[in-house]
């Protein structure tokens, strides 16, 4: 057990001027009202390293109800974990009463645990109390509105220092309470530039499996925070080097197991942009990113259904039917964003399709932007695949009048199509006959 330490305002870094002031209002209030009110988690981690927080949670010994009663803008939230917002326009405050193990003598009800497993979490408790159920020693610092101190329950000031990322408790049994801890500790050792401490990352081999049971829109929400945070390219690496990929994205680790190393340049790469993106503030889409993940399986499924004589429209809008069949059953990528993919994948035949009807069909199509930046990714598959990407970017450019003259009509076949230095060489893909049988 360690001593709590108390590190007074002249000996940390943690300024007023970089807590929002929303986050602020609501712990003056708290404080105001006679509550404890302590700005945690995440926040005080990324202020105590001198980053920007991506939001600020409170945590009070006031509860819900009594939350409520305090803020206009306030609504409780939650089931399994019940906690107050308040809201301020764009922004909204986390504000959760602090919780309790549950195991003293007549708080029965509220903490359920089935196998293990934390199910739902509503027992108040102490900060002390509150500091033990978090996960990581460096997500359990308190920092105190009343004197502008950081607490540190648990031995969080000395993970930063270290660089590490330490578990509250016996490893085992924080992933057995919740599996998905196991994704958190990769994702914030991939956003903090953070070692995972050895005995957090030793049970991953055998617990891993139960990311199997973890809430599907849960996941989602984490392959989120993974891939899209500007950090994806290093998560996704730590995943995979932590054996944990697997059980979020089967078919993408069994490829990548396999050795099918344009997949895995063609994700790195998809990454790779997605973090520049974010760093330069664009947006993103996790379309994009999924479509990317799980292209070498879609695009081997709807070949064999091709090779197997069927029509190729139809091969690809089953194989991408059934990989996403397949992989929401992990993780829930909503449908909107599976609809998007789907159209991405099918147009990647059509890009083949030199003609002048087609090639303006395409052009004009919707989803042309995004289907084409999927196609300039796969220039790693073959140097036909990297010319086919000059020509498609080359002929956006041009009048379309002079596009048009260059192209060959409907119905002409042999002609290729001259339009750039290097016109695109039809990909022969090699047709098995059917095996008579
Ligand atoms: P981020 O920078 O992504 O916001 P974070 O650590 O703030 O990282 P949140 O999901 O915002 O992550 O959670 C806020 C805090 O709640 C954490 O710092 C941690 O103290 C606690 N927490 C979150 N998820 C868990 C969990 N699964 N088990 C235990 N504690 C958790
Ligand atoms: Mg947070």
């Amino acid at each position: 057990m360690h001593a709590l330490r108390v590190i007074p305002r002249e000996q940390h870094i943690i300024s007023r001027k970089h807590i929002s002031k929303a986050a602020l209002r609501v712990l003056y209030r708290l404080h105001e009202a006679g509550y404890d009110a302590f700005l945690v988690g995440g926040a005080v981690r990324d202020l105590l390293l001198g980053g920007e927080p991506k939001d600020f949670d409170v945590a009070t010994n006031a509860t819900p109800d009594e939350v409520k009663k305090l803020f206009r803008n306030c609504r409780l939230i939650g089931r399994r974990f019940r906690l107050a917002h308040v809201v301020f326009g764009p922004e909204i405050i986390e504000v959760a009463t602090f919780r309790g193990t549950g195991e003293e003598e007549g708080s029965e009800g509220e903490r359920h645990i089935v196998d293990g497993r934390i199910v739902r979490d509503n027992v108040w408790g102490s900060i002390e109390e509150d500091a033990l159920r978090r996960d990581f020693r460096v997500n359990a610092m308190y920092y105190d509105i009343s004197d502008f101190s950081v607490r540190d329950y648990v031995g969080g000031m000395q993970d930063l220092d270290d660089r590490v990322l330490r578990l509250i408790g016996d490893p085992a049994t924080r992933y057995r309470e919740d599996p998905v801890r196991m994704l958190r500790a990769v994702r914030l050792a991939a956003k903090l530039g953070f070692s995972i401490d050895r005995a957090a990352a030793a049970p991953f081999a055998e617990l891993g499996d139960l990311l199997g049971e973890a809430s599907p829109a849960r996941l989602f929400d984490e392959s989120l925070k993974m891939f899209l945070a500007g950090h994806g390219l290093k998560s996704f690496r730590m995943l995979e080097k932590c054996g944990l990929l697997k059980y979020m994205f089967p078919a993408t680790a069994r490829a990548l197991e396999r050795g099918d190393e344009a997949l895995r340049a063609l994700v790195e790469q998809g990454l790779a942009n997605t973090d520049e993106r974010v760093a330069e503030g664009k947006s993103v889409t996790p379309a994009f990113l999924f479509a990317v993940l799980l292209w070498g399986e879609v695009r081997d499924q709807a070949q064999l259904l091709i090779e197997q004589d069927r029509a190729p429209d139809e091969a690809w809008a089953r194989a991408a039917m059934h990989v996403v069949g397949e992989q929401c059953q992990r993780v829930a990528i909503p449908r909107r964003f599976t609809f998007t993919m789907e159209e991405i994948w099918s147009l990647q035949p059509r890009f083949e399709q030199i003609q002048r009807k087609k090639v303006f069909r395409l052009l004009t199509h919707p989803r042309f932007r995004a289907a084409f930046d999927f196609l300039l990714l796969r220039s790693h598959e073959s140097p036909a695949m990297r010319e086919l990407g000059q020509w498609w970017d080359h002929a956006q450019q041009l009048p379309h009048e002079t596009l048009a003259a260059a192209l060959p009509g409907h119905g002409s076949h042999v002609v290729e199509a001259e339009l750039s230095s290097a016109p695109p060489r039809k990909r022969r893909r090699r047709r098995r006959k059917p095996t008579g049988k």
